[in-house]
């Protein structure tokens, strides 16, 4: 398998409402990468839209903690103040890794920190904000998909994870959706240019 046959980790995270899952699926049609997203489990309930296997494994809150108990996850953690765990799949990782892909995981920052401290990753961390919490409160609201405690719930973990936007290697201002997928599609395209020189 030669450098460019590699699979590699993409972390994108940032606060809930920033945009990230419009983003990251122009970026996955748009940018000439092999890149694929790993789906996540979680006990949140599905929004309307959702579907079991496409966006997220939605398992029940016995079937979570049996698949913790089993070691199946690479990082898994319960968020938002209103209980829903949510986590990494081992085998996602490992199927998308094998199989040459760019895998993105779009997790929260807890989850990101706990993937770096697995040492054989070298992840490409993005961290995609709005530019302010005014905005991430508007696109929250706009997306209709929340309760009024978990919009308050997410705002206030929100404040907390712009505090880790340091943590990341990029950090992409998600103003407009196709100048962003733009932004970000440059910073992979510029990592397999590194990647394949220090290979060669
Ligand atoms: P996240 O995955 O980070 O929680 P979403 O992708 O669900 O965020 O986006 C939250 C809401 O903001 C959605 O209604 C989406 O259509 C909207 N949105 C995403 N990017 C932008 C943008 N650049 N400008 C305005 N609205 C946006
Ligand atoms: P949502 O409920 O809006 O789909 O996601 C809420 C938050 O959970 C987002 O910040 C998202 O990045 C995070 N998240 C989604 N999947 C995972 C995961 O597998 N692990 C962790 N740690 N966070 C996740």
């Amino acid at each position: 398998m030669n450098a460019s046959d590699e699979g590699r980790l993409i972390i994108i995270s940032g606060p809930s409402g920033a945009g990230k899952s419009t983003v990251v699926r122009q970026l996955i049609e748009q940018c000439e990468l092999p890149l694929v997203a790993s789906i996540s489990a979680t006990t949140r309930t599905p929004r309307l839209n959702e579907r079991h296997g496409v966006d997220y494994f939605f398992l029940t809150e016995e079937e979570f903690a049996r698949r913790r108990r089993h070691g199946d996850f690479l990082e898994c953690k319960q968020n938002f103040g209103l209980q829903n765990w949510y986590g990494t799949l081992k085998e996602q990782v490992a199927a998308g890794l094998n199989a040459g892909k760019w895998l993105i995981l779009e997790i929260d920052v807890e989850g990101a920190m706990e993937v770096l401290r697995h040492r054989e990753f070298d992840p490409i961390t993005i961290f995609i904000h709005p530019g302010g919490l005014d905005e991430l409160e508007r696109r929250l609201r706009l997306r209709g998909t929340e309760t009024a405690e978990s919009i308050a719930a997410r705002l206030e973990t929100a404040a907390v994870e712009m505090s880790y936007l340091t943590r990341y290697r990029y950090e992409v201002i998600n103003d407009t959706v196709p100048a962003a997928v733009d932004e970000i599609c440059q910073i992979l395209q510029q990592a397999k240019e590194l990647n394949e020189c220090s290979k060669s």
